[in-house]
């Protein structure tokens, strides 16, 4: 297939008989076969010739060949072997194609310490984890442009004040900036997914918002959000005192979804 020739819905049918595949639901398997799509993603992406991509979950290489296109250098992680053959003939070998589980690949040997960008249509059931892992441990992933539900998108880009507020906003938050820079209708993918998806682009703050230990905030934030509608006073309670929310300048009786990455951070910096 030549560089400027994208998936289209005729070709991923026939790939899929070719090599007898059926999309897996249970992976997220919903493949875009709208080469207009693609550019845009490439586009918003913003690779440049020689630039070192992560593609986390390459399906059939609809993303793939639109990365490569644009000169990116791709490496392609896929935990479904089976695609393995289809995804190699597709890419004609100019991919560096890895079968593995993206929660819970070894990072730093599959990536050099050069800056990456991923650029991923993610698996709607772990595109949380997955993101919340490659930010929390994964410096060298420096800007990312992601495909993920509607819904998913909103909770990562949510400020404080809301319901869609909650551990990816604030982790998202306190690692980087977000944005939602487009939506996708779910007639570009096949099979057709019942949900909307939205693209995201994160780009890693050069210092985290604020130098406090992230395990130490990260605990103060999973124990409040997980019982959210609890006044902080109660669910911090053995963990944060009044003198301690006196200090950061909390209120004890609000919840968790109405403090700011910053006051998170005063928070976890006064225990
Ligand atoms: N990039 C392709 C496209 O845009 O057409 C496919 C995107 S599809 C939404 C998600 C892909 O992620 C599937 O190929 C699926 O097999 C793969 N996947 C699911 N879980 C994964 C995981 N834990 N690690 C790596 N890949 C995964």
């Amino acid at each position: 297939m030549a560089s400027d020739e994208l998936v289209t819905r005729t070709r991923l049918l026939d790939l899929m008989r070719e090599f007898g595949l059926e999309p897996h639901r249970t992976l997220g398997q919903n493949f875009v076969v709208d080469p207009n799509t693609i550019r845009k993603i490439v586009r918003l992406a913003g690779v440049d010739p020689g630039d070192a991509v992560l593609e986390i979950g390459p399906g059939l290489g609809s993303l793939t060949l639109g990365l490569l296109a644009a000169g990116a250098e791709v490496t392609a992680v896929e935990i479904d072997e089976r695609l393995l053959p289809a995804l190699e003939q597709v890419t004609g070998g100019r991919a560096r194609l890895i079968a593995a589980d993206a929660l819970k690949a070894d990072w730093s040997t599959l990536l050099d310490d050069r800056p990456w960008t991923l650029v991923a249509n993610l698996p709607y059931n772990v595109a949380t984890p997955i993101l919340m892992r490659l930010l929390d441990e994964v410096p060298r992933v420096s800007r990312m442009l992601i495909m993920v539900q509607r819904e998913v998108a909103e909770r990562l880009v949510a400020g404080p004040g809301g319901k869609d507020f909650g551990i990816p906003s604030v982790k998202v938050a306190y690692w980087a900036t977000a944005r939602i820079v487009g939506s996708v209708p779910a007639d570009v993918f096949v099979p057709r997914p019942k949900v909307v998806s939205s693209l995201v682009e994160i780009v890693r703050r050069a210092e985290p918002v604020a130098a406090v230990d992230p395990d130490a905030l990260f605990t103060l934030v999973r124990t409040a959000f997980g019982q959210r509608r609890k006044t902080l006073r109660n669910s911090l309670a053995g963990l944060v005192d009044a003198e301690q929310f006196a200090a950061a300048g909390v209120d004890p009786s609000t919840r968790p979804e109405q403090l700011g990455v910053a006051a998170w951070c005063r928070l976890a910096a006064a225990t």
